[in-house]
């Protein structure tokens, strides 16, 4: 009866938890990109900061408080730009080859950091090194080169054989820059060019706009802070540490509070710690309006004026919060990664440049044609990373297909380009403008597009090693033959097997096109170690047992992988349980095996050795290269091929556990 009664509570308070997690409170209000801004803009001050002195080696990427008037001339007196000789120019009036004139020498070197003493009288010159004080009198410098030394009895003189200009080889007081004169401008940006000129007048510090302080919270169960074990179910904070890294290049001064846990209780008395000891405070995750997501219900009781928005029409990023407490803007980015950062970039950097009174970045956009179609959601403005290459006609921009949740997407991507709100989608073949993410990207010398591999890595690094840069962009192997066909990249990776004959790769060669062999990795049947339904069979036998079992349960590969047609050919039609579970990658399938979220499933060896899998050979899986023959001699191209086949190279390959094939 109490059993009965427990187990009846137990069910209740699971219901109940799932009852609330599939409540998702509906955003009251989404709103465009612009409006938001203009919401958000509009509540803040948006003037710099005050000024603060610093010494000039902390002033580096500052912006400059007020306009420098330089105190000093600089250089500070008239000097020699050579070593040589001070004269009165009227001396050397008609010098020539035939008739030299003779200058005795003054009794005084005037080296750099002497203060002369001698006058230069008519008939004179005074010896002088690169640098040194033009002594009085003198009006110009002859090169030491110019002239002969006498050695004669006489006193010490020099002939010269031709004349000088007055001023020759002289720099005037003040001519670098001139005491009185305005040295740099507020608001610029402190390079070492600025640092050095500071120093020059002998200012060694500077007043400078001070850095917004940017309080950087995380929250979330599941973060774990890097350099500790990942716990089951973890995930490392990465957005600290990337908002801090972007909060510090857009000119603020990262104040990193750390990840906290999902509990009101703490990150509210977080929050209000952050408010009062920061200019700004940014915090990611917890910002969707389900379960356990109370970020903005925080927000919503720290003061006023509170939320100015929450839900945004643009994608990644929809359910951005902006708020102002007490002036200062709070900011709840989404959590995951790629969102995180580029609603940073786009809503909170240009807030913290402007406070630290640095210029707005000019966004620096390029047009490129897309040459697939990207499906969009209606009704929100979707934003896609894209990586750049050089194509015939121009500029070329693939979509990096990696979701919000990546972390790689944005640093990997050029740049992205913008779908409308009211397009379903952007067409193959549209030319769109593409906004550069950071520096603008040098046009790689090699373009890979195809299926990637972790040995490839090592091929594009002995590549780079030999002086030429490549880009590779992971759209799979179809995807590259496609690419390849359309002239659009130079090698594309494949390793698909044609199902008809059991042959590798062959079948995909178009016309122009060469097969170039890579690397054999062996695949397997991979289970945890210790499993005793599997321990000690061989490959065929282990599949045998794990159909013949019910409860035992395998993970799938996606179709158009040749593993997936290796899997389909050893189940030949039996759909086990399991089957329909299809992810997309060897570290998918050896994760969810280790992981325990499946029993066994095929992946290559390494893999399988990575995780700690115990592995049964099946058959090698062919990674070739396909090649446009109208690109074989490019000098690139014939690097790759030389670092394909270089015994170094083949060694790299052999220790991630792969055979590299014959040339
Ligand atoms: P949330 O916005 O809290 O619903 O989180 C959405 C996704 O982003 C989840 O998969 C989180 O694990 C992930 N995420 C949230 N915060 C972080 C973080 N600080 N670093 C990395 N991933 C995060
Ligand atoms: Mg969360």
């Amino acid at each position: 009866m109490a059993l009965e009664h427990k187990q009846r509570s137990a069910r209740d308070a699971i219901l109940d938890a799932v009852k609330r997690a599939a409540r998702q409170e509906q955003f009251l209000e989404v709103v465009s990109a612009e409006e938001a801004r203009r919401r958000f803009e509009s509540s803040i001050d948006r003037a710099p900061l005050a000024g603060e002195s610093v010494a000039l080696a902390a002033a580096l990427g500052r912006a400059l408080a007020a306009d420098v008037i330089a105190p000093v001339d600089a250089p500070p007196f008239d000097r020699s730009n050579v070593d040589g000789f001070a004269v009165r120019a009227a001396d050397l009036a008609g010098a020539s080859a035939n008739a030299p004139r003779r200058l005795v020498l003054n009794a005084e070197v005037v080296a750099c950091g002497v203060q002369p003493v001698v006058e230069v009288l008519p008939g004179t010159a005074t010896a002088i090194a690169t640098g040194g004080v033009i002594p009085r009198g003198a009006d110009a410098v002859v090169m030491i080169e110019h002239t002969e030394l006498v050695e004669d009895d006489t006193a010490p003189a020099i002939d010269l054989r031709r004349g000088a200009a007055s001023g020759q080889l002289i720099s005037y007081a003040g001519s670098d820059i001139a005491r009185g004169e305005t040295l740099l401008r507020q608001g610029t940006r402190i390079g070492s060019r600025e640092i050095g000129m500071l120093a020059a007048c002998g200012l060694a510090a500077t007043d400078v706009v001070r850095r917004p302080r940017v309080a950087v919270l995380s929250t979330g169960d599941e973060l774990v802070e890097p350099g500790r074990p990942l716990k089951p179910a973890g995930v490392y904070d990465s957005n600290g540490a990337i908002l801090a890294a972007a909060i510090l290049e857009a000119g603020g001064e990262p104040v990193p509070f750390g990840a906290f846990p999902d509990d009101e209780v703490t990150l509210e008395l977080a929050m209000r710690t952050a408010l009062e000891a920061c200019d700004m405070v940014v915090l990611s995750g917890g910002t969707s309006k389900g379960a356990g997501d109370l970020s903005h219900r925080i927000v919503s009781r720290l003061g006023s004026p509170g939320i100015l928005v929450h839900g945004v029409a643009l994608k990644p990023g929809k359910p951005l919060c902006l708020a102002v407490i007490g002036g200062k803007p709070l900011v709840v980015l989404p959590g995951f990664p790629t969102s995180a950062i580029f609603t940073f970039h786009a809503f909170v950097a240009p807030v913290i440049r402007v406070r630290a009174g640095l210029p707005p970045e000019a966004a620096q956009t390029v047009k490129a044609r897309v040459p697939v179609r990207i499906a969009s959601e209606l009704g929100r403005e979707e934003f896609v990373l894209v990586s750049l290459v050089a194509g015939d006609d121009g500029l070329i921009a693939f979509p990096t297909g990696k979701g919000s949740g990546a972390v790689t997407a944005f640093s990997q991507a050029d740049g992205f380009l913008s779908i409308d709100a009211l397009a379903a989608a952007l067409d193959a073949d549209s030319r769109a403008e593409v906004t550069l993410i950071g520096e603008a990207a040098r046009a790689p010398d090699l373009v890979i597009m195809g299926s990637h591999d972790i040995a490839l890595d090592g091929v594009v690094g002995a590549l780079a090693e030999r002086g030429f840069s490549a880009r590779t962009i992971a759209v799979g192997s179809l995807g590259g033959v496609a690419a390849l066909a359309r002239g659009e990249c130079d090698l594309a990776p494949v390793h698909l097997v044609d199902p008809a004959t059991g042959i590798y790769n062959k079948h995909l060669l178009g016309p122009g096109m060469t097969l170039v062999p890579g690397w054999r990795r062996m695949q397997g049947f991979v289970f945890r170690p210790g499993d005793a339904r599997f321990e000690g069979l061989s490959a065929a036998r282990a599949l045998k047992a794990a159909l013949a079992d019910p409860a035992v349960l395998m993970v799938n590969r996606n179709a158009g992988s040749g593993t997936r047609v290796l899997v389909d050919s050893l189940l030949s039609g039996v759909r086990p349980p399991g089957y329909a579970n299809q992810p997309r990658s060897h570290n998918a399938v050896a994760a969810a095996v280790a992981q325990n979220r499946a029993d066994w499933g095929v992946a290559i060896e390494p893999v399988a050795r990575m995780y700690g899998l115990s592995f049964l050979p099946i058959a090698p899986e062919e990674y070739d290269f396909l090649l446009r023959e109208d690109r074989h001699d490019r000098p690139a191209v014939r690097a790759f091929l030389e670092a394909l086949y270089n015994e170094a190279t083949r060694v790299r390959i052999r220790a991630l556990g792969m055979e590299p094939a014959g040339q």
